[in-house]
């Protein structure tokens, strides 16, 4: 990630605090908000949206980075496909392919506590054999 100066910091919080929906809500998690904005804006392949929350919510909580990067997750959109899964009970079942697949529409997070910064219960850990690189066609 290119070091960002302090102009562009100040550029970045800014737009931040002009899209509402860039707040992550009092009780919502950081699995369903970081998928929210992946979703809403993409990835740029920083950890954005993950340490924006971080910042937020639970500033001292350091060692969320490391526990994050240990899962594999060096980008937002790997939160969602690698770090965590949505909850077996979520998913909805393609009648096609018999495969288990995320909702269209994100259900609406369970909550956590208000600084916390593990997922709410819609998602679950993946186990570290699990990921697969994503399929094409
Ligand atoms: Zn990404
Ligand atoms: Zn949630």
């Amino acid at each position: 990630m290119p070091e960002m100066s302090v102009a562009d910091e100040a550029e970045l919080f800014l737009k931040m605090i002009a899209d509402p929906g860039c707040e992550p809500g009092l009780y919502e998690c950081l699995a369903c908000f970081v998928a929210r904005r992946v979703e809403d804006v993409g990835c740029d392949d920083t950890r954005l949206w993950t340490q924006w929350f971080r910042d937020l919510k639970s500033p001292t909580a350091t060692a969320l980075e490391t526990r994050l990067f240990d899962l594999g997750v060096t980008c937002d959109c790997r939160l969602v496909t690698r770090g965590y899964r949505m909850h077996r009970a979520l998913l909805v079942r393609d009648l096609m392919t018999d495969e288990l697949s995320a909702p269209d529409e994100m259900p609406d997070c369970a909550g956590v506590r208000r600084t916390s910064t593990k997922p709410c219960a819609n998602w679950e850990r993946r186990p570290l054999d699990d990921w697969q690189p994503p399929r094409h066609g």
